[in-house]
């Protein structure tokens, strides 16, 4: 199946191309459906459908095909339900970040479209809507006769200015042009707000927003939601992390309008890290949504002032949205077109995965100018320090979606004082990366290490 599969994606421009034909062609059966009946024909096309869309391209049966929109190669066969392009997870060989035995769909994806349309990353893909769960086992090919294939693409949601007096801090220093500076917390373990008050309070001064995450790896702990507002109660200024990962869109945005109740201003969506690797690998992964999907409805929800059912809000709320990308991992041809794919669907600041390899960080944002990107949302790069090489090699390792070179991990592991070199590393990263043209700023993250990263902090300012 997986070899017919890979030959699918190598052939994609000519199946398109069947594809093509036969919707040209398939209204013409239309008669033949009023004759038999919708429910009658259907039951006899479905069966015909999934066994040859099986075979071909191990179709899931979603009922809203969308395989000449990613290369011929099914969405659906992503652990995480990915319609939109890669999680910031595949690994550096290619292969999924949830199956190390499978290769990422979106590497497939990547490699199929590229057959279609050489230049298709020149121009912005179409943005895939989020999966209607009622159309699962339906057949496609029926709407393609009868003339109407739904359109799973969603336009953009147009924006709507919110006036200067009612931005938040973080978007205030993101729209005046300053290099900021955010710093990331997990939420403690504790029904005790004390400890994330703390360690919040190392950052005092130093840092422009403190991001919280969403059950990080997979683990669990306090919400993300009652942090930030903790941190927000307390003079902070919190960017709210929203995982798709343990929540549908029923529950999703009921969070974002109690968020921005509490007085959030700023939100994070991302698809979120598997739950294998987490504490409670026997949960269930939601993904009803992934971050492309959720950045379009949380925009919809400000700008349009309405849910993705169309239901209209008394009142919206108004909000700094972000997202995330990772130019360090396959298919790194698409880490950009991806990006911008991003910044259509809504988001107006872009944070990071960890950057420790400054050439490929320069590549990305070569193209990031070109595209113009770097006009259109605030890119703030993710940089860290961990105390020694040994820590830095098991993070690259077991962390998905890091890279880290080589030269960088002997660097360290040759210094007499393994943390001051990784802190002095991580001082000359900022500096080198403030030096490039269209990088807005930093995120510093480092794992329960709150004391070396306001060092860190503390020596690039000062
Ligand atoms: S690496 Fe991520 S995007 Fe690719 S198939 Fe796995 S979960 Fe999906």
């Amino acid at each position: 199946m997986y070899t017919v599969r890979l030959w699918s994606v190598r052939h994609a421009r000519g199946l398109r191309r069947v594809y093509v034909f036969f919707s040209r062609l398939a209204p013409r059966l239309a008669p033949l459906v009023r004759w038999l009946g919708r429910r009658r024909a259907e039951a006899m096309l479905r069966p015909v459908e999934r066994a040859t869309k099986g075979f071909m391209f191990d179709c899931r049966s979603c009922g809203q095909c969308v395989l000449s929109a990613t290369g011929m190669a099914c969405p659906m066969n992503c652990p995480k339900r990915m319609r939109n392009g890669p999680c910031g997870g595949v690994r550096a060989d290619g292969t999924c970040e949830v199956d190390a035995a499978m290769r990422c769909v979106w590497v497939e994806a990547t490699e199929g479209t590229k057959h279609i349309d050489p230049d298709h990353r020149t121009r912005p893909t179409p943005l895939l809507a989020a999966i209607d769960a009622r159309n699962a086992g339906r057949s496609t090919w029926m709407r393609v006769i009868e003339g109407h294939p739904e359109t799973p693409f969603q336009p953009p949601v147009s924006e709507r200015r919110t006036p200067e007096s009612r931005l938040g801090p973080f978007e205030t220093a993101c729209r005046a042009g300053k290099f900021v500076v955010t710093v990331e917390l997990a939420p403690p373990d504790s029904a005790d707000p004390r400890a994330l008050l703390d360690r919040a309070a190392r950052f005092d001064g130093l840092v422009d927003a403190i991001n919280v995450t969403d059950g990080a790896g997979g683990n669990c702990h306090m919400s993300s939601v009652a942090a930030s507002a903790l941190l927000v109660a307390h003079g902070y200024p919190a960017v709210y992390q929203i995982t798709c990962r343990d929540r549908n869109r029923i529950a999703i945005q009921g969070d974002i309008l109690g968020a921005a109740a509490l007085g959030v201003q700023n939100i994070l969506c991302l698809t979120g890290d598997d739950v294998s690797q987490g504490d409670h690998p026997q949960a269930r992964p939601v993904f009803d949504l992934d971050a492309v999907s959720l950045l379009h409805i949380a925009r919809g929800m400000c700008d349009q002032g309405e849910y993705a059912s169309g239901r209209k809000l008394e009142v919206p709320p108004d909000l700094f949205i972000g997202a995330t990308a990772n130019p360090f991992v396959p298919p790194y041809a698409d880490r950009v077109a991806n990006l911008e794919k991003k910044i259509v669907a809504g988001a107006r600041f872009i944070q990071t995965q960890f950057c420790f390899d400054l050439d490929m960080m320069e590549d990305f944002m070569r193209e990031v100018r070109q595209r113009g990107l770097h006009r259109r949302a605030k890119l703030i790069v993710g940089v860290g320090t961990l105390g020694s090489a040994k820590a830095l090699a098991w993070m690259a390792a077991h962390v998905p979606g890091v890279h880290v070179p080589r030269s960088l991990l002997e660097r360290i592991a040759g210094a007499s004082d393994q943390r001051l070199e990784g802190q002095r590393a991580c001082v000359e990263m900022i500096r080198a990366l403030a030096r490039i043209e269209g990088v807005a700023g930093v995120h510093v993250m480092g794992h329960r290490n709150e004391d070396v990263l306001a060092q860190v902090i503390a020596d690039v300012r000062g």
